[in-house]
């Protein structure tokens, strides 16, 4: 397979590279130049449709989705150890097309392989269960593959974000149609080309790239599609929501976040600021779970602030590719464009810039899309730019004298995805931890993650989780069968 020599690309369906209905095409930019890197055929509602139905032929007819667990949990574990193969290559595809840098692509490759072998060794364990129930009857559960699964991922993690459900879904035996986002499909689809060689049967595994408004809305309106699996903005998991509670099927969302992280007086203050640094600047800001709210103690408060901003400051900002470093571009000219607009919404509102705030300079970024790693104090928490997500390298600064105090701030945002805090009281950490309103919360840790843990949000932030053990039952639906055994024959 090739992942960067390549530069045009068709959907995957069926096994197949195919051109669009409509004939249509993109051309995909290298977000550190914004010159042209590659082209990819987009689909239309009309390939949507084709992927569907291609996808649902090959769920009743390839036999995958049928009771050999081991037979999927081999090609699962055959495709992790392809992808771990060709990781340098799609690590430099990834960075090429979304911006981060090697490392931080190295590193979702490393997750992207795991999540294969980890979900690996669940597909041959998806059992029902018997329950006793009174009288001569046997009652027992099956658990059964749904049909065609949908995923929608966004841009920030392409290839990660799409592999954490992709994975499972494929391991309960379901067909999968995955949309990657319009800026970033090049590594979803060098994997789609990978599973054919893995050992999937042609159609079960299926890429389309393509407006979202229109081949994100038309898979999951599909009659064919038994569950939708969605990364991304609020808005649009309103919207895809609403088709799926039309259609009343299952929705799992990840959507987004405005993480606080709390620094209690006790913390180590360089741990602190190294993680607080990692949680908001790593991947440029780009993260669902960024902890982009410091909550300090008063008291630490100057000297944190003073860490942080040479965190901040030591920062080494460049194209994705160079070595050492340590902050990419952001994905787009556009979306660089909103996060300074957020700055300017702060300082707008009474908010100071600690350090950043601005394009980053220098004749050898000037064409890239990269924004200064940025430190705000005194924004009023009424302000948009604390209210609402940002998605880029900006940190928002408040401080608390007593705990109530930082947990109430903490809590104050709609979303509830993800918190921080820093204490070496374990007292602190573990009553703390229980009144976070976030579906996960870290403890002397930056955002930290595996295929092991369950990733999901508490309020605006989503419905359902991804990863974990238990992952592989989003996928699969679960049937009673109670039988009849007759009153036992008397002998004679
Ligand atoms: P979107 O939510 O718009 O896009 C995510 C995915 O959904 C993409 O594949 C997109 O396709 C698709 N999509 C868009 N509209 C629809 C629709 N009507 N029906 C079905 N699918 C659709 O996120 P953006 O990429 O535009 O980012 C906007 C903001 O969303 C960011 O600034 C950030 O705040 C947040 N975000 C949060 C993420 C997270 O991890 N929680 C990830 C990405 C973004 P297409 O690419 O074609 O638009």
């Amino acid at each position: 397979m090739s992942a960067s020599s390549e530069t045009r690309h068709g959907l995957l369906i069926g096994g197949e590279e195919i051109p669009g209905a409509r004939g249509e095409s993109r051309t995909l930019v290298d977000p550190s130049t914004n010159s042209p890197l590659a082209t990819v055929a987009m689909g239309g509602p009309d390939d949507a449709r084709h992927a569907m139905e291609v996808a649902e032929k090959a769920f009743r007819e390839s036999g995958w989705a049928g009771d050999d667990g081991a037979r999927r949990a081999k090609a699962l574990q055959k495709l992790a150890q392809l992808i771990e193969a060709d990781a340098d290559a799609l690590a430099r595809l990834e960075t090429r097309n979304m911006g981060k840098t090697l490392r931080e692509s190295k590193g979702d490759l490393g997750f992207v392989v795991r999540t294969f072998e980890y979900i690996a060794g669940l597909a041959d364990k998806i059992q029902g269960e018997t329950i006793p129930v009174v009288g001569s009857r046997l009652d027992y559960t099956l658990r059964e593959p749904l049909g065609v699964t949908v995923h929608i991922a966004p841009w920030n993690y392409p290839l990660l974000l799409a592999m954490r459900s992709v994975a499972p879904a494929l391991a309960a035996g379901n067909a999968v149609v995955l949309k990657p986002a319009s800026l970033t499909p090049l590594t979803a689809l060098a994997l789609g080309r990978l599973a054919k060689a893995a050992g999937l049967p042609p159609g079960i595994l299926n890429v389309v790239p393509g407006n979202g408004s229109e081949v994100g809305e038309a898979l999951v309106a599909d009659p064919r599609c038994a569950s939708v699996s969605f990364t991304g903005s609020g808005e649009v998991g309103e919207r895809i929501a609403a088709i799926a509670a039309r259609r009343v099927i299952p929705a799992t969302l990840e959507l987004g976040g405005k993480s606080p992280v709390i620094v209690f007086p006790d913390a180590d203050l360089d741990r602190a600021a190294k993680g607080i640094g990692f949680g908001v600047f790593g991947n440029a800001g780009q993260m669902c779970w960024a902890a982009s709210r410091l909550v300090v103690h008063e008291s630490v408060r100057a000297a944190l602030l003073e860490k942080v901003k040479a965190v901040a400051e030591a920062t080494k900002i460049g194209p994705g590719l160079d070595d050492g470093v340590e902050m990419g571009p952001l994905v787009s000219k556009e979306h660089a464009g909103h996060v300074l607009e957020y700055v300017e919404v702060a300082r707008a509102d009474g908010g100071q810039v600690v350090t950043g705030g601005t394009k980053a300079p220098g004749d050898r970024l000037a064409a890239g899309n990269f924004v200064l790693p940025t430190v705000l104090t005194d924004v009023p928490t009424t302000s948009r730019a604390v209210r609402e997500e940002i998605f880029g390298p900006v940190l928002s600064t408040f401080s608390f004298t007593d705990p109530e105090e930082a947990i109430r701030i903490a809590n104050d945002t709609r979303y509830g995805l993800f918190a921080a805090l820093w204490t070496r009281d374990l007292g602190t950490a573990h009553s703390v931890a229980r009144r976070l309103e976030a579906g996960m919360v870290t403890v002397n840790e930056a955002p930290t993650s595996f295929p092991q843990t369950p990733f999901g949000g508490f309020k605006e932030s989503g419905i359902g989780f991804e990863q974990g053990v238990r992952v592989v039952e989003n996928y699969t639906r679960r049937k009673n069968v109670l039988v009849n055994l007759g009153a036992p024959r008397k002998k004679g």
